[in-house]
């Protein structure tokens, strides 16, 4: 599952075409939409979403929206609220009924009650001082009332979407205890939340202790999870499903695992645009730049790499004229041994993910968001070959 959630995960809602339609195999099996990344948080963040776009998406609901019909027709839609946004917030921003009324209006498979993250986990031998362990007992009764009362309503209204409540604890007999409560709620599906900054070593024994209380038909789903390669430890716990965004942001937040080829990853090669760089454009404003002098050297850094990849022009020069032209910039971290591996392995040339055949260089090539977003798609498919090659359930989730 990839997902849509700020301020990690953030992908602008487009026009364009989306990374299960660009892409030769499906790389995920599941969509997660968040509340606040649709129609804004007040006073923090503003929707992803044109007004326009948003009301289509609640007039033709999620399904038809992201065109996930035929061969896509399996996708499962999930929405959730987005914890991570309002954690800092005394309470949650969101009454259950009006979460419920979002779910079901856009014709989600499943819904995620309102949950309150608890930061803070403690191995035997720790414990929270009493104020914090105060605050940590308030956060886990918002989020056990609100499931409480998010499957009261959404049996009262019918609702066909599947509901699902999130466990919150501080170490893993509170998060055992909260799965155990919710299962006696009635849920057979629990997500288990506040797990992103957890040593895989704690996830596991949580599980452990977790999998104890788990009914036979009860799935566990792991949010938000960004240590994907761990993620074949978890799975044998109960946990059937998780979503990440983590494949699709490296590809340009990550400081080096931009681009994924098996289970190597590779440095993509900034040549950023001047037009689009601020510290450039700063530069050139205050004089310390040429413009034409940058335009030129973006250029010719451009010209090689391609012909590069057309075995026209030599690994040295190239790679030189990459370099030159990134010491124009501020700050710039030293990249020559990693640009020299990206050039000499050409990854781009072993990937038949549907874009890396039609793109060639120009996926590795670190400027423009579009291109970017292309890159974070051909790490998607390239995270679902490893998912599938080690053999574990499958996932789901959105974006
Ligand atoms: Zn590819």
């Amino acid at each position: 599952m990839i997902k849509e959630e700020h301020p990690i995960h953030r992908i602008r809602q487009r026009d364009d075409v989306y990374a299960h339609e660009i892409l030769k195999a499906r790389p995920f099996d599941g969509l997660l939409l968040t509340k606040p990344i649709i129609d804004g948080h007040t006073g923090r963040t503003g929707s992803h979403y044109t007004s326009g776009s948003r009301q289509r998406l609640y007039r033709e609901g999620v399904r038809d929206f992201f065109r996930l019909e035929g061969e896509h027709e399996h996708v499962v839609t999930m929405g959730d609220c987005g914890a991570f946004t309002y954690a800092g917030e005394r309470d949650v921003p969101y009454k259950v009924d009006e979460v419920i009324s979002f779910y079901d209006g856009c014709g989600f498979d499943r819904g995620v009650a309102p949950d309150h993250i608890i930061f803070g986990f403690y191995r035997p031998g720790s414990a929270p001082d009493r104020d914090t362990l105060r605050e940590f007992k308030r956060r886990a009764k918002i989020t056990y009332e609100n499931a409480r009362l998010f499957l009261d309503i959404h049996d009262r209204m019918n609702c066909s979407f599947e509901p699902v409540a999130v466990a919150h604890g501080w170490d893993a007999e509170s998060y055992a205890r909260a799965v155990s409560d919710l299962i006696d709620l009635g849920y057979m599906r629990i997500a288990m939340g506040g797990m992103v900054p957890l040593k895989t070593v704690d996830i596991l024994d949580t599980l452990k202790l977790t999998k104890r209380e788990l009914k036979k038909k009860t799935e566990l789903h792991l949010l938000g999870v960004t240590r994907v390669n761990e993620m074949h430890l978890f799975m044998g716990s109960g946990v059937t499903s998780f979503d990440s965004t983590s494949p699709f942001f490296q590809s340009f937040k990550d400081v080096d695992d931009n681009y994924y080829l098996g289970d190597d990853t590779y440095v993509a090669i900034r040549i950023s645009q001047v037009d689009g760089n601020a510290g450039m454009k700063r530069a050139i404003a205050s004089g310390r730049l040429d413009q034409n002098l940058a335009l030129r050297m973006e250029g010719r850094a451009l010209d090689l790499v391609r012909k590069y990849a057309r075995r026209k022009a030599k690994l040295l020069p190239t790679l030189e004229a990459i370099l030159e032209y990134e010491a124009l910039l501020p700050n710039r971290a030293d990249r020559s041994e990693d640009y020299r591996r990206t050039l000499e392995d050409r990854p781009w040339e072993h990937c038949d993910c549907g874009i890396c055949e039609t793109s060639g260089v120009e996926v590795i090539l670190f400027r423009g968001s579009e291109r970017n977003k292309r890159r974070g798609f051909h790490n998607l498919a390239v995270f679902r070959q490893r998912m599938d090659s080690l053999e574990i359930p499958r996932s789901v989730r959105e974006k």
